[in-house]
């Protein structure tokens, strides 16, 4: 089971992961956009850390849909709208529970990444956050059906996020300001990849003991 507890304890540790990879993000995104993908995603989660403390059910939906909303309204880069429909889209998905099956876990998740498909309009190779995504999403689903814990479960979709980001460094972008480099964007690690990467790391960090 995931509690409400170990989901505020994820984004807690996402907004500290994405403080301490501000600079790194930034750079990634200076390479193939425009030097702020940290920036924006930093200045979104500083934004959502006082929320959390504010929340007053242990509702994991409403927990993610204030994160959701928040990331929205602060960050003005294509990665606010696309992670703030993540957070809204698991948080619909998991409305009125404190607490969650792997199995619906995973459906929540895949709502989120849903939310950043039907947004962004990109598809599987485009090298974006989807990259990442995808792959976690796909892994957090076989391993629901297979049955496995939690803990071995956010670890198989942490390896996949990673694998997926490793791999952006070939492929040439199709969405979003990397595109507008055509040919020139390959050699470089996406941005968004890397920053989704590090959200199914700090969810296996978070879940370790579920
Ligand atoms: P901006 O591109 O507006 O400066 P950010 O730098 O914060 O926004 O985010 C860039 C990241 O957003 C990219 O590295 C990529 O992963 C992701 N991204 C851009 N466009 C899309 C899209 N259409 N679908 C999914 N992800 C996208
Ligand atoms: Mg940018």
């Amino acid at each position: 089971m995931i509690s409400y507890d170990d989901v505020l304890a994820w984004i807690r540790g996402f907004a500290a992961a994405v403080a301490e990879n501000k600079a790194y993000l930034t750079e990634l995104d200076s390479a193939i956009g425009d030097a702020d993908h940290g920036i924006n995603m930093d200045r979104g989660f500083q934004a959502v850390t006082p929320k959390l403390d504010a929340l007053a059910a242990r509702d994991i939906g409403a927990c993610l849909k204030t994160v959701g909303t928040t990331l929205v309204s602060t960050v003005g880069g294509a990665s606010g709208p696309l992670y703030g429909m993540f957070f809204i889209q698991a948080g619909a998905a998991s409305a009125g529970h404190e607490s969650l099956t792997l199995a619906e876990f995973a459906t929540a998740f895949e709502a989120g990444v849903g939310g950043v498909l039907r947004i962004g309009k990109a598809q599987p190779g485009d090298k974006t956050m989807l990259e990442a995504l995808l792959p976690a999403r796909d892994a957090l689903r076989t391993a629901a059906t297979d049955g496995v814990a939690v803990a071995t479960a956010l670890e198989r979709a942490a390896a996949a996020a990673e694998a997926g980001m490793l791999a952006t460094v070939p492929l040439v972008a199709r969405k979003g300001r990397a595109s507008y480099l055509g040919e020139r964007s390959a050699g470089h690690q996406d941005p968004g990849a890397t920053s989704s990467f590090l959200l199914l790391r700090t969810a296996a960090e978070a879940m370790a003991g579920s």
